[in-house]
């Protein structure tokens, strides 16, 4: 298949020829034609797919029909839960309509509002936005959705994990109830689908990564190495293959800066990017990251989440994530659109229970390597994937010892696991707190850890 067969006209073809696309990828393939139907369309995919020319291809080439967007009017809205998915999103709309007539804008907090105020002030066609200042810049009545025609709801997932379903429903009240919606999402919670009922109407269903599996490009494995030499072993790790672009995740802000640290220490150049730095700070960051300059890139997961690096090749979880579906966000970091990753994770005997949540929802045993001269004092659990929950865990190639009937207690993560330190984050979804512990499954439980900071990007 090619993209000419999808019905884009050649203006925008051309954009994607220069992009250097072949072939369109299969939700760009779905979504596409459904787009251009005028359906409305909710698409479980996940960065690193391509959904983002799948919802901005054909969202330009109808926008090119109407008439252009009059004074503070918005003619589609993309809302995404982060500055820096916005920010990537908006790059595509630039690179896929740079020759279009039509208007563009960006607007997300941590910035200067003035600027946005005077961009929305002169219309603009496509507007991607973050919730927050959305509202603000609506309150201040700098903006009208009165001639809106198309909403796209990117990542709509994580905007429920970072708290934004206040936000997106008092947004969804002031648009014009005719419209075509377009809701993106790594999976499908029940959350998602109920906030779906009340978006789509008689939606196209797009589903092109199979809930909670993990990219196949990427090749994942395990380093057990006790926690005080994880450090160690990564600048191993990055000298002894020569790594020169290496996106490593930390659990917490702190780890991450000082992890960036210790790494530029050893003169492995580094840069940290959460939530605590400024804007300006983690763009400088990512460009730096980006151009090669900065080597490693040490990320917490709502920082990295949406990441748009092409062709990534190299993923470290310094530490493992807390929630297990991050796992496998951060694995959608690299191998994306087709191209070939790595995927280690650095993992202490005291994250063994995390790593067992990982590989019963991903549904898979990730191979172990130790790394000659780190080996860990304590050796890793095998996890059981038998479905059975008191089954025993099964032989450890490894001869770990530490079969000590861990594995058979139920693997829900209280609530104090899941959200990292007590009382750090405020939980900010009073709704989700009390039904967490009555819901059966994973995919269920997925979306409850209410332990985002409603604004932390
Ligand atoms: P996304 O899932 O939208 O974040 O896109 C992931 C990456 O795939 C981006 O770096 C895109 O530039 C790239 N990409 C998107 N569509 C294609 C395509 N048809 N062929 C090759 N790469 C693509």
């Amino acid at each position: 298949m090619s993209f000419d067969s999808l019905g884009l006209s050649a203006p925008i073809l051309s954009a994607v020829a220069n992009k250097g696309y072949h072939t369109p990828s299969p939700i760009q393939a779905q979504a596409i034609p459904a787009v251009l139907a005028g359906k409305d369309v909710m698409a479980a995919a996940q960065t690193g797919t391509g959904k983002t020319a799948g919802f901005t291809l054909p969202l330009l080439e109808n926008l090119m029909q109407g008439t252009k967007a009059p004074r503070k009017q918005v003619r589609a809205l993309v809302l995404t839960p982060t500055r820096e998915l916005a920010a990537q999103v908006a790059e595509s709309v630039t690179t896929y309509g740079s020759a279009l007539p039509l208007k563009s804008a960006v607007v997300f907090g941590g910035v200067g509002i003035v600027p946005q105020i005077q961009q929305l002030a002169r219309g603009v066609d496509i507007l991607v936005a973050t919730p927050g200042r959305l509202l603000d810049l609506y309150q201040q009545g700098a903006v009208s959705f009165k001639q809106l025609e198309v909403l796209v709801l990117d990542e709509a997932d994580r905007m429920l994990d970072m708290g934004f379903i206040h936000d997106i429903k008092k947004i969804l009240a002031l648009l014009p109830a005719k419209r075509q919606n377009l809701m993106f999402s790594a999976t499908f919670s029940d959350d998602i689908r109920a906030l779906a009922k009340g978006l789509v109407n008689n939606p196209v269903e797009i589903s092109v990564t199979p809930r909670n599996t993990t990219a196949n490009t990427v090749k994942q494995w395990i380093c057990p190495v006790d926690k005080t030499r994880k450090s160690a072993v990564l600048v191993q790790l990055i000298n002894d293959n020569n790594w020169q672009q290496v996106l490593v995740f930390s659990r917490t802000k702190h780890g991450a800066n000082r992890l960036a640290k210790s790494l530029d220490a050893k003169g492995i150049t580094a840069a940290a990017i959460h939530g605590n730095k400024s804007q300006g700070a983690r763009t400088k960051a990512l460009a730096n990251f980006k151009t090669g300059e900065v080597r490693v890139l040490v990320a917490t997961d709502i920082a990295a989440r949406g990441l748009d690096i092409d062709q990534l090749p190299q993923v470290v979880n310094f530490d493992l994530p807390n929630v297990p579906e991050d796992y496998v966000h951060r694995i959608g970091r690299t191998g994306r659109a087709g191209a070939s990753g790595q995927a280690v994770s650095l993992v202490s005997h005291e994250e063994n229970k995390l790593l067992r949540d990982i590989e019963r929802l991903i549904k898979q045993n990730l191979p172990r390597e130790v790394i000659a001269g780190f080996e860990p004092t304590h050796a890793l659990a095998d996890t059981d994937l038998s479905p059975a929950k008191h089954a025993k865990p099964r032989n450890n190639k490894q001869r770990s010892g530490n079969h000590n009937g861990r594995a058979n207690k139920p693997r829900r993560q209280s609530s104090e696991q899941r959200s990292g330190k007590p009382g750090e984050n405020k939980p900010n979804r009073s709704k989700d707190a009390s039904g967490n512990n009555s819901k059966p499954s994973n995919q269920s439980r997925r979306r409850k850890p209410a332990n985002r900071k409603p604004a932390a990007l």
